[in-house]
Order: C-alpha cells, then structure tokens, then sequence
C-alpha cells in the first residue's frame, strides 16, 4: 500500500510544515517514562530553551496538543464572565478567536477589516476610547489564511497603556519573524512548534505573564482538572505527581531537536532567511503578472504569500495540477479566502530562499497546465535576481 500513497516532493504549506530533519531524529528517541527523573529534567530542560527561544521572564506552560488548544485554553482560562473583551479580526483566525471569547464573556466587541488588510493601531485606541471598561483584547498578529501581519507591537503598547490585558496568537509568525510576549506586551502570547519552529504539531507553547496568571487564578470559571487547564501546568511539579497527565513525551523530543536547530543557527538569521524568500516569492509572483492577496506588500507575511487566484481559475485545480505535475503541496484559503488564494509557506526547513524557485515554478506551470498563459520563466529569473540581492 505505501508505494501508492503518492508523497509530496516538497511540502510548502503554511503549516503543519515539513520538518527539520533534526526533528524527524529527536522523535525518534525513546519513550520515556513520565515519573523517571531523568524525563522530568529532560522536561525542565526544554522548557528552559523554549524559554530562551521566546525572550520569556519565565519557562512558558507547554500544553499537549497543538495550537488550537492553547488558544481555547487562554480564553477559558483568562476571560470571566463579566470581562468586556476588544477582539481584532483581520482574518479567519482572529475572527475565529472572537467565538471562543464570546463563550466565555457576555460582553464581546470587535474591530474588523477586510481579509487582505491588517488591523490599523489608532482603531484599537478608539475602540478602547469608546468601550474603556474593555479588559481584554484579542489579536492574530499573522492571519494565516490571509498571509498578513498585524502590528503586534504598536498595538500591544496601546493595549498596555489602557491596562487591558492582551492575549496574541503568534502561531505561524514567532520563530520566522522578530515578535515575541514582552515587545508585544502580550499577557498570554501562543504559539507552537509546527509552523516556522519545523517541528510536528502536538504542543503549544503558552508564554504567560504574572498578572495574567493572577488574573487566571481568581477566575472561578478558569478550567481546572482539565484538557484545557492552563492552571495545573503552572504547578504541575510540585504535586504527587510530575505532570497532570502523561504528556506528550515523543513531542517533547521534537519540540527539543526543533528548538536546537533554532537556537544554535540564531534567531536573526532564521528571521533573515524566512524574509528573504518571501521576498523573492513575491517578486516571483509579481514578474509572472499574479498579484498578492495583500492590499500592500508592508503587510505581506515573511512565512507565507498568499498569491490572489487569478479570474476564471479554480483554485481547487491549482493547487491539484501543481502536486500531481510536479508533486508540490500549497495550502489553500480557509473560510472566507477558500477559493480565492493559494498560499506558499515558507516555513522552517522550507524557509529558504532557493524553496522560491520551486514553488514559482509549480504555480507557474500549474497555470499553464490550466490554459492560464504565464510567463514562469520571468517568475523563476526575478526569484533568483532576488536571492543575489539580498536584503
Ligand atoms: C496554524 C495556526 C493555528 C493552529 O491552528 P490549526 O488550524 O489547527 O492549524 C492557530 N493560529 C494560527 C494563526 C495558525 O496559523
């Protein structure tokens, strides 16, 4: 059967991504068990270099399932009842917040914009002028599905200077592009090894600051002995038991390999590499005559473009006449951009630059194959012409 599962050559999705062939060893580890000592300072240890990796004051919660998990566990854990919450919504994802906060407050308001453009700073001040008994704000600094960013820390300041808490989901941005909790001012900031870390996806990584942890605690509805708990991970190590539950132990492994290979190349060179083959890529896009999804290219993400579908083509075709040609794997929109754009990730192993000529020569050609004439060969020169620059 396996020979007939027809495989990608290459995977440049916006997430889960291919992974760091560091990673595919670090999972292939043993299995420890989760009361060994020696697991349970392997655990401490990674925490400490996850840590490290998010410029965080302390070890970030880690919670055993990928991102979707942390995101529901900080509004169950952080918004009460009687909170007035400010969600942003530039996208799918930050829209998609916003309907877990209303679950947990009565009180939900929202500044929107349209799905190419990016939340606007001086909107959140007037929101926040207008609703000032608005304690927590919500904000998706990369909207994947949108392949745009945010202005994470100009909103973040205002945020803070209100007094607001402010919860950031930096799922497909932290770790291919300078953000992180403190230069945010994000009280729970959340993101995951599965996009630009390389990793595999089955952990969040929480960072959380003191006063969101106070404010959690006096939370009544705040979940406990529970998949979404975020409270018993903070004490986890000083009960009869390790861990509240067994936790993910082969993740763990790749979380540490995915974390090393970030650590030891450096940060700012990870973030060069991810933007410079977004750059390329959209140049790419731009010489074969396509346009961004992005109303500006400022707001166009560094880990992934989002190529706008050009008129008359079905993108559901695209994307399949590029992986059977070709083998090559794009991600679709999600919810209100599904149909419209195809996105090309360029995240962690996949972040280099050279990845540019691949996925330009497979949309290029899956263009063609559809009877769309494009001049891929102008794509593929002003890719490589912007590799040589540099940036
Ligand atoms: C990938 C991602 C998540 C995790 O969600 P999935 O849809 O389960 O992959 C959350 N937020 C953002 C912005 C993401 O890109």
């Amino acid at each position: 059967m396996a020979d007939k599962l027809n495989w990608p050559v290459f995977t440049l999705t916006s997430g889960p991504v291919d992974a760091y062939p560091a990673v595919l060893r670090g999972l292939g580890r043993t299995v420890s068990y989760d009361f060994d000592p020696a697991f349970q300072l392997f655990y401490e240890n990674v925490a400490k270099k996850a840590k490290k990796a998010m410029g965080l004051k302390n070890a970030p919660v880690i919670l055993h399932g990928e991102p979707v998990l942390g995101l529901e566990a900080a509004a169950a854990s952080l918004i009460a009842e009687d909170d007035v919450v400010l969600n942003l919504a530039s996208g799918v994802y930050g829209k998609g917040f916003g309907y877990w906060a209303k679950r947990y407050c009565a009180d939900l308001h929202e500044v929107e914009v349209p799905y190419n453009e990016a939340i606007d700073p001086a909107d959140v001040a007037k929101a926040l002028k207008k609703r000032p008994e608005t304690r927590i704000v919500s904000l998706c600094h990369h909207d994947t599905p949108s392949g745009t960013i945010n202005p994470a820390e100009e909103i973040g300041a205002i945020v803070a200077k209100h007094g607001a808490y402010l919860i950031t989901d930096a799922v497909s941005s932290f770790g291919g592009m300078k953000i992180d909790a403190l230069s945010s001012h994000s009280d729970i900031f959340v993101t995951g090894p599965n996009k630009c870390l390389g990793g595999v996806p089955g952990l969040t990584l929480l960072g959380v600051s003191e006063r969101a942890w106070k404010k959690m605690k006096k939370n009544p509805k705040a979940p406990r002995a529970s998949m979404l708990s975020i409270l018993d991970w903070q004490d986890a190590h000083r009960h009869d038991r390790p861990f509240p539950f067994t936790p993910s132990v082969s993740e763990i492994n790749g979380l540490d390999a995915a974390l090393d290979v970030y650590l030891e190349e450096g940060p700012e060179a990870v973030w060069q590499r991810h933007a410079l083959t977004a750059k390329a890529c959209r140049a790419g896009v731009k010489a074969m005559g396509l346009e961004l999804w992005a109303a500006r290219e400022e707001i166009a993400s560094p880990t992934t473009t989002a190529v706008k579908t050009p008129k008359g083509v079905d993108e559901e075709k695209l994307r399949a006449a590029a992986r059977s040609l070709y083998g090559v794997t794009f991600s679709s929109g999600r919810g209100e951009t599904l149909g419209k754009l195809t996105r090309i990730g360029h995240m962690g192993p996949t972040a280099h630059p050279i990845y540019s000529t691949i996925a330009i020569s497979a949309l290029g050609g899956a263009l063609n194959a559809l009877g769309r004439k494009t001049n891929t060969g102008a794509g593929v020169e002003a890719v490589l012409a912007t590799i040589g620059k540099k940036i």
